[in-house]
Formats: C-alpha cells, sequence, structure tokens
C-alpha cells in the first residue's frame, strides 16, 4: 500500500487538484494526507470535491499551530486503515516531544516538552485556572533568561522542578521550536520505537528478562536463566501438559508435582544444596517466593550471589538425577569460583584497556590562555545530575571553580551543562582564549560535529555556540579522567549542594589535595 503525506501550501491554488491527481497516478497512492491550516470550512469542501477521490474526510484546523498534530476523528463509516491511523494518533501524539529553542509555540502546561513527564496539566500541585493553561515558558524565567525556581515551586512538585532546572532555557538567539520523537535517544522516529510503545503500552515491560539477558556467565547457563525464566523447562508437569508423560510427579521425592520450582528449590535434593550455599542468609525469604519474584530477587543481587546462584540452579537441573547434595554442592563450589575469576579477569583486563598509555600531566599553555577542566556526573539512585569546572590561568593557578546541581538529566547533558556553566562564567569575566577539557568523548564530539534538531542535546548545543561566539578564541580538548580530577571533586560536591551554580573563589577546602597533586605533576 502507497502513502503520500505532505505537509503542503496552496491547497487553494488552480492547478492543485490536477498535481494531487498526478502525484496519485505516478506513486499509485491507495491513501493520501495533507495537512493545509489556511485552508477549512467551505473552501476545504469544494477543494475536496475538486479532486475526485472516492472516501475523503476533512479535519478542521485549530489556528495556524494549534495542537502539536492534527486530530483524528473516527467515524463509523470510515474504512479500516484510517480507523487504524485514530487508533495510533493518541499514541503518536505521547511520543512526540517539543524541542526547546526560542519557546514561542511551546504551551507550558499543555504541550510535551519535559522529557518523561508528558503535559505538566498533570503534575500541577494547584488547581490551574484556564486563563493560567495559556502560560508561555517565557512566564517561568527570571529576568535574566534562567527558569524561575521559586514560581515553579508554587505550582509543580520538587521532582518536576529537578527536570525542569535540567532543561537549557529558551532564548530568543535560538533557532525554532521544534518536535523530536521521545521513543529514541537521538529524537528521531524508528517504526521498531514506536512498535515497542505500542507492546510496551499492552504489557508492561519484564525486567526480569533484561536481567537474565545481563546475567554474566556462560551461554549455556544463560539460555537455562532464560528458559527458566518463561517457565519452559521440561518439567514432568510440562511433559504431562504436552502428553509426553501420564505423571507429573517428582521421580526423585515421589512427593508431588515437578513443576520448575520444586526442581530448583523446593525438592529436598534441592533445598539440601541451597543450605550448604546459605542463600536464605542471602535473599530474605528465599524459599517462599513465586518463581518470578525467586529469579528476580537472585539475578538482581548485585555482589557475586547472581553469578553463583545462575550456577547452582543450572546445576541442580542439570544433575538432579544423577548426583547427591554433597556432591553437587562441591561441584556447585568449584564451578562458581571458576567463573567468578574468569569474570573479575575479564574485567580487569577491560578496565587496563581504557587506560591509555599516555603521561598524564599539566600542560603548559600559552599566555592570557585560560584552562577550563569540566565534568558531569549522574547519581543513578537519586536520579541526579550535577556538573562542576576549574578555570586556571596559563601557570596552572585557580582562578576560579563553580559547582552546579542540575536536577534530573542524562550523564551527557550533564557533561554539556557543565561547559555551558563554564562558558557563562568566561564571558562574565571576559575571557577572550580559552581552552575547554572534558573527560567526555560524546559531548566533545557533539560540540565538533553537532547533532540533529530533534536529538534531546540540541539546545544545550545551541547555548554552547551562542556563547562561545562571545569569546575571542574557544579551543576544544578531551582529556583522560584521571587528569580531570579537580573537576571531578567539584562535580560530586555539586551533588550535594542545593540546585543551581555555587562559586568558588578559592579552591574548597577538600579539593586542596586533588589540586596540589594535578599541579605537582607538571
Ligand atoms: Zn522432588
Amino acid at each position: 500500500m502507497n502513502f503520500i503525506i505532505w505537509n503542503c501550501r496552496g491547497v487553494g491554488g488552480k492547478g492543485f487538484h490536477t498535481l494531487i491527481r498526478d502525484l496519485k497516478r505516478e506513486f499509485e497512492a491507495n491513501f493520501i494526507i495533507l495537512l493545509e491550516t489556511h485552508v477549512s470550512g467551505d473552501r476545504g469542501n469544494k477543494i475536496r470535491e475538486k479532486m475526485g477521490f472516492d472516501g475523503v474526510f476533512v479535519e478542521e484546523s485549530r489556528g495556524h499551530s494549534g495542537d502539536l498534530l492534527p486530530r483524528f476523528s473516527r467515524k463509523n463509516k470510515a474504512f479500516n486503515l484510517w480507523k487504524g491511523i485514530c487508533k495510533t494518533s493518541n499514541g503518536v501524539e505521547r511520543n512526540t516531544i517539543w524541542r526547546i529553542g526560542e519557546g514561542t509555540n511551546i504551551n507550558f502546561w499543555k504541550h510535551n516538552w519535559v522529557p518523561e513527564l508528558g503535559k505538566l496539566e498533570h503534575h500541577a500541585t494547584q488547581v490551574i485556572s484556564p486563563l493560567d493553561t495559556c502560560c508561555n515558558l517565557t512566564d517561568f524565567l527570571t529576568v535574566s533568561g534562567s527558569w524561575d525556581l521559586t514560581k515553579l515551586s508554587e505550582w509543580l512538585p520538587d521532582s518536576v522542578i529537578k527536570r525542569i532546572s535540567a532543561m537549557a532555557p529558551l532564548s530568543p538567539w535560538k533557532g525554532m521550536d521544534s518536535i523530536a520523537w521521545s521513543g529514541t535517544s537521538d529524537g528521531s522516529f524508528s517504526l521498531k520505537s514506536a512498535y515497542k510503545s505500542i507492546i510496551d503500552d499492552a504489557t508492561p515491560s519484564d525486567e526480569l528478562f533484561k536481567l537474565v539477558w545481563k546475567w554474566k556467565g556462560t551461554e549455556r547457563i544463560k539460555s537455562f536463566l532464560w528458559l527458566a525464566a518463561h517457565n519452559v523447562l521440561l518439567t514432568n508437569v510440562e511433559r504431562r501438559r504436552r502428553h509426553m508423560s501420564n505423571s507429573a510427579q517428582c521421580s526423585i521425592c515421589n512427593a508431588t508435582d515437578e513443576d520448575i520450582l520444586h526442581v530448583l528449590r523446593d525438592c529436598p535434593f534441592a533445598k539440601a544444596v541451597w543450605i550448604f550455599l546459605k542463600a536464605h542468609d542471602i535473599i530474605t525469604d528465599f524459599f517462599n517466593m513465586t518463581i518470578r519474584d525467586w529469579l528476580f530477587a537472585n539475578l538482581s543481587n548485585e555482589t557475586d550471589w547472581s553469578c553463583i546462584f545462575g550456577v547452582a540452579s543450572s546445576c541442580l537441573w542439570f544433575f538432579r538425577k544423577r548426583m547427591h547434595p554433597t556432591a553437587a554442592f562441591e561441584v556447585i563450589k568449584s564451578r562458581g569460583k571458576e567463573m567468578l575469576s574468569i569474570l573479575r579477569k575479564s574485567s580487569q583486563l577491560k578496565r587496563s584497556h581504557t587506560l591509555a598509555r599516555s603521561m598524564i600531566k599539566w600542560y603548559p599553555l600559552v599566555e592570557n590562555c585560560m584552562k577550563l577542566n569540566v565534568d558531569g556526573s549522574f547519581f543513578k539512585r537519586e536520579n541526579n545530575a550535577a556538573c562542576g569546572g576549574v578555570f586556571r590561568n596559563h601557570l596552572g593557578r585557580f582562578v576560579v571553580g563553580f559547582s552546579c546541581n542540575l536536577g534530573s538529566c542524562s550523564i551527557t547533558q550533564a557533561e554539556l551543562w557543565g561547559i555551558v556553566k563554564g562558558l557563562h562564567i568566561a564571558v562574565a569575566n571576559e575571557f577572550s582564549h580559552v581552552l575547554i577539557e572534558s573527560d567526555s568523548a560524546m559531548a566533545i564530539n557533539f560540540i565538533r560535529e553537532g547533532c540533529s534538531n530533534s536529538h534531546p542535546c540540541k539546545p544545550l548545543l545551541d547555548d554552547i555556540s551562542l556563547l562561545s561566539s562571545r569569546i575571542h578564541k574557544v579551543e576544544w580538548k578531551q582529556t583522560l579522567r584521571e587528569a580531570n580530577t579537580v573537576a571531578d571533586t567539584l562535580v560530586k560536591k555539586g551533588q550535594y549542594l542545593p540546585l543551581g551554580l555555587h562559586l568558588f573563589d578559592t579552591p574548597p577546602p577538600n579539593n586542596l589535595n586533588t589540586y596540589l597533586i594535578n599541579n605537582l605533576k607538571k
């Protein structure tokens, strides 16, 4: 089936109906959607008749932009494809998000512009009157152009404010606001993500499968865990269900039906092994959980236990009829040890690969050049991001440092925020030549190569290009994490400070050590 979707101009023009008929013939289109906000009412109906198609629907426009997307209304007589489009239009709207540019098109309450939150009207802490719903983003800015946290806190809870404060505010110097797809990390639409969002709506995403997928160990055990999580191991219960045998009874203890949980945990043979392993000390309620909760609790354990658990449960399955519990316990112990040592070695190897073999030291700068080291961090548990940085002159002396608690955003955004805040300080202090060092390869790549308009980092990159155009000379350099320790310490400090920017004229006391070490290396 062929589609033409055209955001067109000049539908009212003389030659339009012939053009659209030609297009239809040329592309053998079965379905044509025209988006035109300037034509509606009687005029729309006349044009519709002229085009001479079979089933035509006109949906009235609401102003030139109005809502984010055209509203589709479902009519009983409509053919199936149209009904399908009407059905999915809600999902499309939910996954469409505004990227802030100059901010004039975005309605503060009614539009989806804060990642992962949807419309803010659903989060307001007090009743919003119809008059307030016309608010623009500008209504929530301070005179200096940053978010007005006091005003935001009158209307919204702290969790929402944390998200807003981590977004780059609008600016008249930026481009138009644009629409992006929130289902992908870079904001561009993909059929896969759209499908996933529809499926996710129907079935909540299963964290257990993700845990199995990420389990570190041999593929053989991983696929065993995969089968166990899907409840498809060929136990006697399963055999009887598939008419492969008459009895579902456990052939070891003959006490009860043999389902997965019985083989892996409750059969006396398995229970003895788990007691040897002291599983009940590690996971509370170990012997009283359903199969899903049991797998989940064990596999999500962050110590070595999740590895041992995988090894033990697979051994219990494969050895169940061939071994005595003590022998099985010995095998599990030795295999577990072996696997843990392999895992440790491979993670050490990875770490040593990432450490580049270059000298980490202070490189002297040309006179009048300021060096800005920036960094960002994200604490997953607190869902909080911070950035920080330090300016040093060409002799390596501390000039000014900053920490900023950002709120909730991604780590790349935090790294870019560090650069934005640093550039603000550089502009305010009239530094003419700045060398900016960040340990984030991604941030530096974005700045050098740019990103698409729909990308979540686009508003921050706009800020960076605006600010750096106000400085005579800006250079970018990617540095090693080990050479960025002062900025790193300031970032960590930022995590514990109140929301917003904090400046330091002297190196903060707990920072002195790293500062000295960094400088002694020169
Ligand atoms: Zn049994």
